[in-house]
């Protein structure tokens, strides 16, 4: 590394990060900014860990490097996927796959902002920043801050734990307030936009969500490309949490937590004990209603499917 160099990536994104922060809570202040500089902060934090392993990995393309282009700033630097691929794969960092969730979700925040000149709410901003530094925090400590990059006294870095613990008892604060009303709510489910678990279903096309307080259009296709990941789950050999609806028959019955499930679209919220598998031939063990009858004894049955087959055996 020459010494002489010096392209104060660490102070310049912390900067960024403090500024992105303190702007979030200025009510007249444009969120855009608040966004673009966060992003632009983190990413910095990131291009030091690739320096410091070698001055030329910031570059794209490394057979590009040059150092005199490196001293004007004349260079195009490491996207995003590359310069995550790199700290993985040639810097051997571990990264937290929260970290780099919250990261995607601020990219693509940002790129909204900046394209579609939409921003979400400073409350909503609140939230997932207060929920990306749970997982930044350390991150920067270890990577950062333990090899001597910055230092545990860095002013602001100081700063920005500050602003988060207000923001943190503002989140905290806001959910204790909807707490009661949350208390009513039969089936809670997390919120794509906000993160907090704070989201009703209200019909077949409608959500609610008290931390947001919107309803939220397309619920089940914002909530499915937010927290379930079909792709890697089938790619892993795993099975799909998506199940078909016992009710509408949509693929779109989700479990939340080995008891309670619920359809994406029709509303359908039954539990474990209300449902049971088919045992017939023609389906792959589809979900269906539990049956009993009048004195309680359980009803074998069937599918619609494997039912009309046997009718027509
Ligand atoms: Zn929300
Ligand atoms: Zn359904
Ligand atoms: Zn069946």
């Amino acid at each position: 590394m020459d010494n002489n160099i010096n392209l104060n990536m660490v102070e310049n994104g912390l900067n960024f990060i403090s500024k992105s922060i303190e702007t979030v809570d200025k009510p007249d202040e444009d969120l855009k900014y608040s966004l673009i500089n966060l992003h632009a902060g983190i990413q910095l934090l990131l291009k030091e860990l690739l320096y410091q392993e070698h001055w030329s990995l910031i570059f794209q393309v490394v057979d590009n490097s040059d150092k005199d282009k490196l001293k004007s700033g004349d260079f195009v630097s490491v996207n995003h996927d590359t310069l995550i691929k790199r700290l993985q794969k040639i810097s051997g960092i571990e990264f937290d796959k929260d970290l780099i969730n919250k990261i995607e979700w601020l990219r693509k925040e940002r790129n909204k902002a900046e394209h579609y000149h939409f921003v979400v709410s400073a409350d909503v901003l609140k939230s997932n920043i207060v929920e990306l530094f749970t997982y930044l925090i350390p991150f920067i400590k270890s990577e950062l801050i333990e090899p001597g990059y910055i230092s545990s006294e860095d002013e602001n870095f100081l700063e920005i734990q500050e602003y988060l613990n207000e923001f943190d008892e503002y989140v905290n604060g806001r959910l204790a307030l909807l707490q009661e009303s949350l208390n009513e709510v039969e089936v809670i489910l997390q919120c794509p936009v906000c993160n907090q678990e704070t989201v009703k279903f209200t019909d077949e096309t409608d959500a609610y969500c008290y931390f947001c307080d919107k309803n939220i259009m397309n619920f089940s296709e914002k909530y499915i490309d937010s927290f379930v990941d079909t792709y890697s789950q089938v790619m892993d050999g795993g099975e799909s949490l998506l199940y078909e609806c016992p009710e509408c028959e949509f693929e779109t019955f989700l479990c939340l937590d080995g008891y309670q499930f619920v359809c994406l679209t029709c509303g359908a919220k039954p539990t474990q004990v209300n449902l049971t598998t088919c045992s017939g031939p023609r389906c792959n063990e589809k979900l269906i209603y539990s049956r009993y009858s009048e004195d309680g004894e359980y009803d074998v049955h069937f599918c619609d499917v494997c039912e009309d087959y046997f009718k027509h055996a």
